[in-house]
């Protein structure tokens, strides 16, 4: 059964610069929910992989980013989808732990501790450090643009290893990976030339907002 590794703040709910510390402060972002039932109806594993550094800085304790995850995991199976499981990291950018991303660790204990095929896997992200998370694991990597990705793929997608794919959002890529559109690297669809494309014009700060826009925009639901 194939495997989906998603990433938290950007792709399922919003990042807050400020870190998400309680869970009034989570906030879905427009269709992942849905996205996500779907994906489990067409008979995905579903995994959370995230970087949790708050925890590390001392905002909150690992209980509470627990019970945000608990909670998120029953409103998602409100509409459907299941989350098998969460891994995140509590640790700090300098504590060189196996865990932070874009280090492999959590895939690889999602292996051995779930018997994940990480052949047969898929990494979702809003960040270069997911996709080359993934590649280092030898999963395939997406990366999205809500989030923080519009940001991430102009001034970091240089960074990664190897290729990866552009989708909108998650809805997006749900609807991608259910019609079967999988995700070899290899071509480029309509999206991703239009992002290597604006990398060339980056005068264009209008463009790279709208991209934006648009893949946290509710319309992209009907994508
Ligand atoms: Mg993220
Ligand atoms: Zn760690």
């Amino acid at each position: 059964m194939t495997t989906i590794f998603l990433d938290r703040d950007g792709v399922i709910n919003e990042n807050r610069s400020d870190y998400v510390k309680s869970w009034q402060e989570f906030r879905f972002l427009t269709g992942s929910r849905e996205a996500i039932a779907k994906l489990t109806r067409a008979g995905y594993r579903i995994i959370v992989c995230t970087n949790q550094a708050v925890i590390a800085r001392g905002y909150i304790a690992s209980d509470t980013v627990d019970d945000i995850h608990r909670r998120m995991i029953a409103s998602i199976a409100e509409v459907g989808g299941v989350i098998e499981h969460v891994y995140y990291c509590p640790h700090g950018k300098d504590e060189q732990c196996a865990c932070r991303k874009p280090r492999p660790g959590m895939l690889l204990r999602a292996r051995d501790e779930l018997g994940v095929d990480l052949h047969d896997a898929l990494f979702i992200g809003d960040s270069i450090t997911d996709v080359r998370a993934g590649i280092a694991a030898g999963v395939r990597s997406i990366l999205v643009l809500s989030g923080l990705g519009v940001d991430q793929f102009r001034n970091h997608y240089h960074e990664a290893e190897e290729p990866f794919r552009i989708m909108l959002n998650l809805e997006h890529a749900a609807n991608c990976i259910v019609r079967g559109l999988r995700t070899q690297v290899g071509g480029q669809n309509t999206l991703e030339s239009v992002c290597y494309a604006m990398l060339a014009t980056t005068k264009q700060p209008d463009l790279l907002s709208r991209l934006h826009e648009w893949a946290m925009s509710p319309e992209v639901s009907q994508v």
